[in-house]
């Protein structure tokens, strides 16, 4: 009786840590159940998905994903043409991204990124560039391709 009770609360305490860490609470209960030791000792190896390197890396996709509307701040969808808080129209030539950017375009194959200040980042042969402006840039490539 002793041995079934430690085994359930060792289930219980693998599904506590599990979803303290992000995890399932119930497929790490289950897992508990099935493979008591083994499971704690899996858990305390599994990194946590709430750990900040995790958060980080979301929260920078969320910015690459999402711009600034001009009229009320708010943080809305890249693609959006509309603010969805205030029904601000946003110019599509001219989208202000949340990070700096203004514009996401490709000229002879190579995507680059227009930033507000008018300079320009290209990933060329692997390799992150910058340039001053978008004819800087058209001309090197011009040069290489
Ligand atoms: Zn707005």
């Amino acid at each position: 009786m002793e041995f079934f009770l430690a085994w359930i609360v060792c289930a219980f305490i693998c599904a506590f840590v599990a979803s303290s860490k992000g995890r399932s609470f119930v497929g790490w209960f289950l897992l508990g159940l099935l493979l008591p030791i083994v499971s704690l000792l899996a858990l305390i190896a599994v990194p946590s998905l709430r750990a900040p390197a995790y958060i980080e890396k979301e929260q920078r996709q969320a910015a690459r994903d999402s711009k600034k509307c001009p009229e009320c701040a708010e943080i809305v969808r890249r693609d959006a043409k509309v603010c969805r808080f205030c029904g601000h129209r946003f110019d599509p030539e001219r989208l202000i991204y949340s990070d700096g950017i203004i514009a996401k375009k490709s000229y002879k194959g190579i995507s680059y990124t227009l930033y507000d200040d008018r300079h320009v980042e290209a990933d060329v042969n692997d390799r992150l560039m910058k340039w001053p402006n978008t004819t800087a840039f058209k001309g090197y490539i011009d040069t290489i391709r």
